[in-house]
């Protein structure tokens, strides 16, 4: 009996047309668990880097992690893995709601999806009956629309449906995957596919999962929903209010922008508008909201309300959840919120990221006005700041003209476009459009999460450990006194000390050793929450959760039977996280990728910089260019993966290749 997971996965053949039940190796559950990990590995082992983010040979990969559809709250993350086509390494996205949970119900851990229909196709999963059925009715329909629409072709009210709107169909590398309550929408996985030609994934399971030992994780499960009740009764004091409780910043439930508005940058990423929050804005800004928010809303099985359903008049209801609500507002320099609203429906129709699509946009006006793109690449289009972006979006989901260009990404739009464009495709790490957000002092957490993190998700930069010091010592006491989720005291000490200004102060403070043993535990959890299932706002992403690295072990062994402890867990992360790494190294990646936009920090101190990414490479056991040594693989278990490295000539001597040679557009 296997417990947690199903121990099979669906291995469909889009080609061919064929549908495979296939038993799992449980020795890759004990090397990997599950979810990420798993993941990784599948596309490890069966695809050679060479291969083109849209081959037929990539398979497409929805997992769900190790607990999901357990009773553990928040356990419903479904991880969908390929090759990005816009960075062209290995591109993980992730969605909660309820999908994973419902593919677990259905007797799976994952569905592979390989090869191309020849027809645009949708999957129905129903428990053992799984059947490819034709999609070509849904041609060009919404993301939102499709759901419904397979629903009631189905007569199954209660199937869990994800779906590509225009966007997935048209191969836009921001298209995203939308499934009711969630999306996955970082790394262009929607364009993956729509490549495969499969519109959507229906999936309905009444099975049970199983558990090692029933009790003992009901009661872990219980601790949780009593920690989550005491979080939301007790915000942690002295932070920014979107800092204070658990959930992704809950952006549906505040309606004060402050902060955003007036520290993101508006436009192309570039403009900082200081002043802009009045009462007046705050007053309207908040009867918008509030009149077109029906009601707050939660993934499978979780006690927070992160996402809203969304109604505005004339236009159909839609979920919203997080930044999304500004993003186009303020990259359109529009400051009337109800059109980010509008907009926001159309482009999660379309199926569209809601954090790279607008910065395309912005970036397309910005080379307009510069005169580098002209009237011509804009026939037609309105003047109006609002008219401009719904013409635009339009034309980029259907590849027309320019939007056919933009479609690619501000970075591949640049190389296009030529004529200086590369200087205004600015705000870029690994080819992939980041947080509109320029600060002023680099943080070196945060500069290590963001230059090195292989998942190109605004949560990844954020961890456990505060952004900020507190200001006075009585606000840091009371931080750390019911501090229980560190790993180790000294966390307490490093938060103790860390002054605002002074020599304990940004950028020199925390020191390089001391940012990378931070950067080390914040990485840790994201990669054991992706690899378990457990939503980040539950987890790796907030400050104080109910989930943490002295409770997980306990779950992973009562739900699994696994004795699991937390060097047996952080060695399962240390895996995963190499491995990872090395499929990206395969892929070209190296040190000078890792990099945040020049303008991102107002202060830049290139040695400090040189010096946390030295140290952070050792501290990995990497070498100098970031690739993992034999040594390192060798002590995680993956003799194959250095072998495959040293074949290709990545590693020699045991070292990764020392040469610091720009690889930004292999393979
Ligand atoms: S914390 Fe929010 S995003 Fe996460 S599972 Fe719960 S409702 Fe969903």
């Amino acid at each position: 009996m296997r417990y947690a997971e199903t121990g099979f996965n669906l291995e469909i053949d889009l080609a061919r047309g064929s549908i495979e039940r296939v038993a799992t190796d449980p020795r890759l559950t004990e090397l990997h668990l599950g979810g990420l990990g798993t993941n990784a590995r599948t596309l490890w082992d069966r695809v050679s880097p060479e291969t083109d983010p849209f081959s037929p040979d990539i398979p497409l990969i929805f997992g769900a992690g190790l607990l999901g559809g357990t009773p553990a709250p928040g356990a419903n993350r479904t991880i969908i893995t390929a090759y990005s086509p816009q960075t062209l390494l290995m591109g993980y996205s992730l969605m909660g709601g309820f999908l994973a949970p419902e593919l677990k119900h259905a007797g799976y851990d994952k569905v592979i999806l390989r090869g191309k229909s020849p027809n645009l196709v949708y999957l129905w999963i129903h428990n053992d009956k799984v059947e490819i059925r034709d999609a070509s009715h849904l041609k060009g329909k919404g993301a939102v629309e499709t759901q419904e629409l397979i629903r009631q072709e189905l007569k199954e009210a209660n199937a869990q449906v994800a779906a590509i709107g225009l966007a997935g169909e048209n191969r836009v590398y921001t298209a995203s995957i939308e499934q009711g309550r969630s999306s996955a929408s970082r790394l262009g996985i929607g364009a993956v596919m729509g490549d495969k030609g499969v519109k959507a994934i229906a999936v309905r399971g009444t099975k049970d999962v199983h558990l090692a030992r029933p009790a003992e994780f009901y009661e872990l499960c219980n601790d949780v929903l009593k920690y989550i009740k005491f979080r939301n009764e007790n915000p942690v004091p002295n932070v920014m209010t979107i800092l204070q409780g658990l959930g992704s910043p809950q952006e549906m439930l505040h309606v004060d922008e402050k902060w955003h508005t007036e520290n993101f940058m508006w436009g192309n990423s570039r403009v900082r508008r200081k002043d802009f929050w009045n009462k007046e804005i705050e007053e309207k800004w908040k009867s918008v909201q509030l009149n077109v928010r029906k009601r707050l809303i939660s993934c499978y099985n979780c006690p927070m309300k992160c996402g809203a359903i969304i109604s505005v008049p004339g236009i159909s209801t839609y979920m919203m959840k997080c930044f999304s609500k500004l993003t186009y507002t303020m990259a359109a320099f529009v400051e009337d919120l109800d059109f980010g609203f509008r907009i926001a429906q159309r482009a999660t129709e379309y199926g569209v990221d809601g954090f790279s699509t607008p910065q395309m946009m912005a970036f397309a006006f910005e080379l307009k006005d510069a005169g580098i793109l002209t009237d011509a690449d804009f026939e037609g289009c309105p003047s109006d700041n609002e008219g401009k972006f719904y013409w635009l979006l339009d034309r980029i989901v259907r590849r027309e003209g320019i939007g056919d260009v933009l479609a690619d990404g501000t970075y591949w739009a640049a190389q296009k476009i030529g004529k200086g464009a590369e200087a205004y495709a600015h705000n870029n790490i690994k080819k992939h459009e980041q947080l509109p957000l320029k600060l002023g002092m680099l943080n070196p957490v945060y500069f290590l999460m963001y230059s090195t993190g292989e998942k190109i998700n605004i949560t990844q930069i954020e961890g456990q450990f505060p952004q900020a010091p507190f200001a006075t010592m009585a606000e840091r006491e009371e931080f750390v006194r019911d501090w229980i989720q560190v790993p180790d005291e000294k966390f307490k000490q490093i938060v103790l000390d860390w002054e605002p200004r002074g020599e304990r102060s940004n950028p020199y403070y925390p020191t390089v050793d001391m940012s990378v043993d931070i950067v080390d535990w914040q990485e840790k959890m994201h990669y054991i929450d992706d690899t378990l299932g457990v939503c980040a706002g539950l987890s790796s992403f907030p400050l104080k959760p109910p989930y943490h690295i002295h409770n997980y072990p306990r779950f992973v062994s009562a739900a699994t039977g696994i004795d699991m402890d937390e060097a047996g867990l952080t060695q399962v992360y240390n895996r995963s996280r190499n491995l990872i790494r090395a499929i990206n190294v395969r892929r070209g990646l190296r040190r000078a990728d890792e990099k945040p936009p020049e303008d991102h920090w107002k202060k830049r101190f290139p040695e400090l910089e040189a010096k946390l990414l030295d140290a952070y490479y050792k501290f990995r056991g990497w070498n100098n260019e970031g690739i993992p040594t034999k040594e390192t693989l060798h002590e995680l278990g993956m003799d194959d993966v250095a072998k495959d490295l040293e074949q290709r000539g990545i590693i020699k001597n045991g070292q990764g290749e020392e040469e610091n040679q720009n690889h930004q557009d292999r393979p």
